[in-house]
């Protein structure tokens, strides 16, 4: 799952970035509105954190350009503790969810996967599927109640394909989603993966579709 953090605080933007990549997500940082637009329009975020208190171009003017623009992804913005009228504004525009700074990282990491798993469909935050169980809080995977040590980029996928299951997932748009804007993305390192993966959790969760991806079948 990929995240882009639009914020222009460095020291802030730095501590949402190191809690989401410690979490398993994927994670892209804009400094200013114009960046943040750019990277909403051109890269397939799962999740866009928006502070509304950009340069160049403030985050209102980025989300309803980019809800204008078609993108659906899910946003939440970042606003000031006591300014209610830019949560309402934000939630107008076409914003998701928000958290009012000062916030506990805890907070806007539980709120990301929320969102997640309702872009997803899925209402509960445990995946199951022919033994194999994913808990998406804890990135913790067990097969017929036996936990699985699983590498970041093996969570990565698993978890991508589980959100997005009963669905036919290119291996293009699997690296889409796990790798960074600056990530050195080569799709056939997916191929790598999802072989460890299906030897760590037996081969039937993953089926491969010759020629044009994965699919896990659908999550009861
Ligand atoms: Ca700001």
């Amino acid at each position: 799952m990929r995240i882009l953090i639009a914020e222009d605080e460095p020291v802030l933007a730095s501590q949402i970035k190191t809690t989401l990549s410690s979490e398993g997500l994927t994670v892209d940082v804009a400094v200013d509105g114009a960046e943040a637009q750019y990277l909403g329009e051109t890269e397939p975020y799962d999740v866009i954190i928006l502070d509304l208190g950009l340069p160049i171009r403030d985050g209102i003017t980025v989300l309803k350009n980019l809800r204008s623009g078609g993108s659906d992804t899910p946003v939440l913005i970042l606003t000031a503790r006591n300014d209610w009228t830019d949560r309402v504004d934000g939630l107008d525009a076409g914003a998701d969810d928000y958290v009012s700074k000062p916030f506990h990282m805890a907070e806007l990491s539980a709120r990301v996967r929320a969102l997640i798993r309702r872009k997803a469909g899925k209402a509960t935050p445990v995946f199951t599927k022919n033994g194999v169980s994913f808990d998406t809080r804890t990135n913790q995977v067990m097969v017929d109640g036996v936990s699985i040590n699983l590498t970041a980029q093996e969570v990565a996928v698993l978890s991508y394909l589980f959100h997005n299951s009963g669905r036919l997932v290119s291996r293009n748009e699997l690296s889409e989603h796990i790798y960074q804007y600056e990530g050195d993305r080569d799709s056939n390192t997916i191929a790598v993966f999802v072989n460890r993966l299906r030897n760590k959790l037996g081969s039937d969760l993953i089926e491969t579709v010759r020629g044009r991806g994965y699919v896990i079948k659908v999550v009861a």
